[in-house]
Parts: structure tokens; C-alpha cells; sequence
């Protein structure tokens, strides 16, 4: 289908339909300090339609980050100013920025979705060398049947975990604030509108790429790869590897940031949800936060969102996905690419490196990393890490242990030698007995001291629980919105300890597991 066909040509959107700009539209003003650029807006028309957020009425601030503020170069003061928040409310436009909806397409649940496209979304420009986005910020010509909003309830989350991801040292993209309004929104329920900023060196998707090559648009494909190859990974201009063929060399660093991505997820026990084509960076940034979650018990098959009925996005099976995502994105690159064979052996990177990444993860979560090694024991004994550790994921799994709380414990348990805490977490005595025995004999090759604090820096001891998230929300429909700022402050330094948190560290309550998240955000 063309989009013509789809009455969605974005150059004809561009010159006659261009902007929803209130009739008396405020003046451009310049209220910060930073100086803004607009590389993707270069890119021309074919790659988005320009446009105007809407306007939001009467905003207030929900929650802000400052580290952002600061990465972006805003000052405390900018921060702050009622000029800022209206502005990332979409009601005052800002001088130097080029605002537009990006257009892509993509695989949504291993089906070809055709066009899709920034539904809800305006790139407003770069400042400091990053994309700010506004989500949440009104109709553009693809939003389909979605009405452009997105809820208090999911802006939250996203926000939240945005700055939980970073503080886990995942590469995600970034949150500035979250801005709410009391203006109505229709979901299940009625509900309210709110506006998260985003930021992020790019917001380009897998999905970017497999529009143009859908649509056989073969010079925009291009501009797009050198686009990206320039701005982002300029090393594959010159590379050597894949026969110096620049474009398969850019699938091979994105394979390789994926799975580095995938092995972090699958450490941290996070579930995204929806790991459509549209929603993987070409960064390797998570992206998207719709119905994610932090597992509670440990359960391989979880499936965190509501709407995959067939499980497809289950914990364990994210690793694969991502693969055949990245076979999505490999086939929308072929006609740049030219060699099937070069494409081939760059996604054939993809389990190896995941392997490789993933095991090193999950021995600094043991404590057992080269870090840790004891001075001077030279003959390090012939041992099955890797048994160990699945053997260990078998237990869990079979007493459903919580994730989160068995890491924490078992590092403390090798600080303190009390072992007591982590034994309680298991139906299965006599297996976990067995088990540890194994790991005590393993851990004698490493320093006590080294490996806990290893242990105590690799295995979080808050992550954004969906109950946790939960709980703010609801406070912040109330217009209490410390919550927010105190989840905020944790998971930026999740493998802290706060000791006024406590409770946010300990089991889940009961009515967690019946928490619901669907794609409805
Ligand atoms: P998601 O599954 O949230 O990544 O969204 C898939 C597509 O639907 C993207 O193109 C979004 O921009 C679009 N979309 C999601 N929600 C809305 C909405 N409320 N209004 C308009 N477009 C939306
Ligand atoms: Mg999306």
C-alpha cells in the first residue's frame, strides 16, 4: 500500500495541512539558554510531517529530573520557569526548534503493520547534541485511531523507569519530566492527559528503515543509513570488517548494542512487553515503556503485558526476538547491504555476543568476576560456571523466588556469611543446600570482601516494581506527587542503600500479581 493510498503523503501534509496552530498561535520564544539544532529535520519532508504539539490546558508539573535538565544544559533556574512547562506542554513554541512527527513503519506481534509512525509523538529539535521529544503531544497524521494523548498513568511509568533503566546502568532513552493537565482522556476509564519530554541522541527505530524499504524508496533508505552512519556510528564508514561494507558493518554494530541490551534486560529481570520493530532503537536504547515490568517471583514465561495473549514477549523469549528483529531490520538494509552473506554474518553475531555478555552479567551477580579474584591464587580450579549459574535460574524458577530480593540477599549473605536470609527464600531446602555448597566451594577462589562488594553493586536493591509504580500514580491523581519524587530518587541510585525506603525494598504486596498492564496507555 502506498501512502497515497493511505491518504498519508507526508509531502502533501508538509505544504497544505502543515501545522494545527491555534489561530492567535503564541510567538516563538528563546526562555533557555540552550541552543538548538535540527538534524533530522534536514533530513526533508519525506522523513516527517512538521508540525506544532498541541496545546495542553492549565499544566502542572508532575515530576522533573534534574540530571536531565542538566545533561540537556538547563540551568536550575531555566528548570523551573513557567515558560518551560508551558512550552513541554506544547502551548508555547520555542525559538530555534524545527518541531515534526517522524514517520516509520514495523512488525508489530511478527506481523507486518505497514505505516506507523510518531502517532502521539513531536521531536521538537537537538539541544546539547540530543533529541528532545515531547509524547503524549496531540494528533499528527499517524495517529491512526488514537487520539495523540497518553495518560498520567503511563507517563509516569515511562518517566520512572526511564531514569531506572539509566540508573541501572542499562542504555535507555531518557526523561526529562512529565507534565499533567486535568484534561480528559478516554481509556477503559476516563482518565487524565499528561506529557512526558524524552530525550535521547536519537529516536530512530528498526522501523525507520524497514518504511522506506517497504515502500522500495531506495534513496531516502540510503539517506537514512548515512544519516545514521555519520551522526551515530561513523566508525563504519572505515571499517574494515565485512568486507569495509559500511552498511553491513552498521547492522553489526546494531546487533551488537542490542544484544548488549538484551543481556542487561534479561540480568535485571526486566520485561519490555512489546518488542515490536517499531519500538528498537537503532542505538540499542530501550525504548517505548508501555506495559514493562521488573519480574517479582522469577518466572521464566512471564508475560508482563496483557494484550499478548500468545505470550510472545515472555521474559525468556525476549533474547530471540530481539533476533528476529534484528532479521526485520537486516532485510530492510539489503538493498544497501547488497550481499546476503555479509548480512548473515553480522546477525550471526547476535547469540554469541548476547551469550558472552550476558554470563559476564550474571557471574558479577555471583560475585564470581576476574574483579573479585583472590592475589596470588595462580591454578584457578576447572569449573562449570555456566551449569551453575542455570542451575541456579531452575531453582528459582521452580519456587518462584523474587528476583530482586534473592540477588540482594545473597550478596549481603557473602558479605556477613549469613546464609539464613537467601535459605528462607526457597520451598526447596535440600536443593538449595546442594546448590550453595557448589557455590561456597566456587567462591573460595575469590576475595569475600571484593566479591560482596561486587555483588552489592551488580544486584539493585530497589527497581521499579509495577506496585511501586502503582502506588505513585495513584497519589499523583490525587495531585500528591511525591511519590513520583521519591521513587525518582531512589532508582537513580538503585544499589544504594536508603535506609528511609526500606519497605520499597521488600517483598511485594499480595494485590501485585493481580496488577493488570495492557498496550492501553
Ligand atoms: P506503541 O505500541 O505504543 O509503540 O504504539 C504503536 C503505534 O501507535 C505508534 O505509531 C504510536 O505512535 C501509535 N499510538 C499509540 N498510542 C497512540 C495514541 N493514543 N494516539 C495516537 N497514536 C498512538
Ligand atoms: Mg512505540
Amino acid at each position: 500500500m502506498t501512502l497515497h493510498a493511505l491518504g498519508l503523503n507526508t509531502t502533501q501534509h508538509n505544504s497544505s495541512m502543515n501545522v494545527r496552530l491555534p489561530t492567535h498561535a503564541p510567538l516563538p520564544v528563546k526562555h533557555t539558554s540552550l541552543a538548538w539544532d535540527n538534524h533530522f529535520y534536514r533530513l526533508g519532508p519525506d522523513f516527517y510531517t512538521a508540525l506544532a504539539p498541541s496545546a495542553l490546558p492549565a499544566p502542572y508539573w508532575v515530576g522533573r529530573s534534574q540530571a536531565v535538565a542538566k545533561q540537556l544544559g538547563l540551568t536550575a533556574e531555566e528548570d523551573e520557569t513557567d515558560t518551560l512547562l508551558q512550552a513541554l506542554a506544547g502551548n508555547q513554541p520555542i525559538s530555534g526548534t524545527q518541531p515534526l512527527a517522524s514517520v516509520y513503519s514495523g512488525h508489530q506481534f511478527g506481523q507486518w503493520a505497514g505505516q506507523l509512525g510518531d502517532g502521539r509523538a513531536c521531536l521538537l529539535g537537538e539541544a546539547n547534541g540530543l533529541e528532545v521529544q515531547l509524547k503524549g503531544s496531540g494528533l499528527t497524521p499517524y495517529s491512526r485511531m488514537g487520539d495523540g494523548r497518553a495518560v498520567l498513568r503511563s507517563s509516569i511509568r515511562e518517566f520512572l523507569c526511564s531514569e531506572a533503566m539509566h540508573g541501572l546502568g542499562i542504555a535507555t532513552t531518557r526523561a526529562l519530566c512529565v507534565v499533567g493537565s486535568d484534561e480528559d482522556v478516554a481509556r477503559e476509564s476516563l482518565e487524565t492527559a499528561a506529557v512526558v519530554t524524552r530525550v535521547a541522541p536519537s529516536f530512530i527505530r528498526f522501523g525507520h528503515f524497514e518504511h522506506f524499504a517497504a515502500r522500495n524508496q531506495l534513496s531516502q533508505l540510503k539517506t537514512l543509513a548515512n544519516y545514521v552512519i555519520s551522526r551515530y556510528y561513523p566508525a563504519c564508514q572505515t571499517a574494515r570488517t565485512l568486507n569495509a561494507n559500511p552498511y553491513a558493518n552498521l547492522l553489526l554494530q546494531v546487533t551488537e548494542r542490542t544484544a548488549v541490551m538484551l543481556a542487561h534486560w534479561q540480568a535485571v529481570g526486566f520485561c519490555h512487553g512489546v518488542m515490536n520493530t517499531d519500538n528498537m532503537s537503532i542505538l540499542g536504547l530501550t525504548i517505548d515503556y508501555g506495559p514493562f515490568q521488573f519480574l517479582d517471583a522469577y518466572d521464566p514465561g512471564h508475560i508482563c503485558n496483557h494484550t499478548d495473549r500468545g505470550g510472545r514477549y515472555a521474559f525468556a523469549r525476549q533474547p530471540d526476538i530481539a533476533h528476529w528483529n534484528l532479521y526485520a531490520l537486516a532485510q530492510a538494509l539489503m538493498p544497501l547491504i547488497e550481499d546476503q552473506a555479509l548480512a548473515l554474518q553480522a546477525l550471526d553475531s547476535y547469540k554469541p555476543s548476547f551469550e558472552r555478555h550476558w554470563q559476564q552479567l550474571m557471574l558479577a551477580k555471583l560475585g564470581l568476576s576476574d574483579a573479585a579474584k583472590r592475589d596470588g591464587l595462580e591454578n584457578q580450579p576447572v569449573t562449570d560456571d555456566a551449569s551453575l549459574l542455570t542451575d541456579l535460574l531452575s531453582l528459582l524458577a521452580q519456587d518462584r523466588v523474587d528476583y530482586t530480593i534473592f540477588w540482594r540477599r545473597l550478596s549481603h549473605a557473602v558479605a556477613s556469611q549469613q546464609l539464613e536470609p537467601v535459605r528462607d527464600l526457597f520451598l526447596d531446602r535440600p536443593a538449595f543446600d546442594a546448590w550453595q555448597t557448589r557455590y561456597a566451594e566456587r567462591l573460595s577462589a575469590f576475595d569475600p570482601a571484593r566479591a560482596a562488594a561486587l555483588m552489592l553493586a551488580s544486584n539493585p536493591k530497589y527497581v521499579l516494581r509495577n506496585y511501586l509504580g502503582e502506588l505513585a500514580i495513584e497519589a499523583a491523581k490525587g495531585k500528591d506527587f511525591s511519590g513520583v519524587a521519591d521513587l525518582l530518587m531512589l532508582l537513580e541510585r538503585p544499589f544504594d542503600e536508603h535506609p528511609e525506603h526500606e519497605a520499597k525494598a521488600g517483598f511485594p504486596p499480595e494485590w501485585a500479581s493481580r496488577i493488570e498492564i495492557s498496550c492501553s496507555s
